[in-house]
């Protein structure tokens, strides 16, 4: 792992955060400045700088399993949610460790910014 990648860093418990969920290959934490009245990341617990990192779709299969049962544990379901990877520079992705961010609690609007 990349010893300076903050979120490698909350995966191993150096770092403090908010963890909502943990599966055998992801975890599930609070987006620390929340766009929405639900913002949570989930990562897998491998380093993978993006989604155009990972070798197979178990990777994100893991994330969106995660996802799915956080969506249900926060009561948002019923309502919906959305679930956004950003990829790369134009994806507008500032972390690289491939995250998925949960937002739910509010309507949505799309196009996205
Ligand atoms: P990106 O822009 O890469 O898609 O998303 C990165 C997200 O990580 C942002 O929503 C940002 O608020 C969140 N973030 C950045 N640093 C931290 C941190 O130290 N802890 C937590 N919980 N979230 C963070
Ligand atoms: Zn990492």
């Amino acid at each position: 792992m990349p010893e300076n990648c903050l979120f490698c860093r909350i995966a191993d418990k150096q770092l403090p955060a908010k963890i909502v969920a943990e599966s055998e290959h992801a975890l599930a934490f609070h987006d620390i400045a929340p766009q929405a009245p639900v913002h949570v990341l989930v990562i897998p617990k491998a380093h993978y700088a993006s989604l155009a990192e990972t070798p197979d779709g178990s990777v994100m299969a893991a994330v969106s399993e995660l996802a799915k049962q956080v969506a249900r544990e926060l009561g948002v379901e019923a309502a919906g949610y959305r679930v956004v990877v950003n990829t790369g520079d134009d994806g507008g992705q500032t972390v690289h460790h491939l995250h998925a961010h949960l937002l739910a609690g509010r309507q949505m609007t799309w196009p996205p910014g």
